[in-house]
C-alpha cells in the first residue's frame, strides 16, 4: 500500500477511473488529495474538487469507478 504524505499513516492511496472518461487518478481515502500519477509526493498533488470541477463533474467518490488500493 501507498500512504498519503498528508495523513500521517491514516490515508491510503487508491487508484480510480473517473466514470465515463479514460482518466485515471490516485486519491487518498482520508483527505481526498489527488495525484495524476504514482509519484505520490507533497509537491505533486492536486485537489479532488479542482480536478472534478475542471471536468464539469462533482467531487464525489460515486463518480469514480474501479477503485482499488495500490
Ligand atoms: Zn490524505
Amino acid at each position: 500500500m501507498i500512504y498519503c504524505p498528508f495523513c500521517d499513516g491514516q490515508g491510503v492511496i487508491n487508484k480510480a477511473n473517473i466514470k465515463g472518461t479514460e482518466m485515471i487518478l490516485y486519491i487518498c481515502d482520508e483527505c481526498d488529495t489527488v495525484w495524476k500519477d504514482t509519484d505520490i509526493t507533497e509537491d505533486n498533488c492536486d485537489n479532488f474538487e479542482n480536478v472534478m470541477n475542471s471536468l464539469g463533474r462533482k467531487a464525489l467518490w460515486s463518480e469514480l469507478a474501479d477503485v482499488e488500493r495500490l
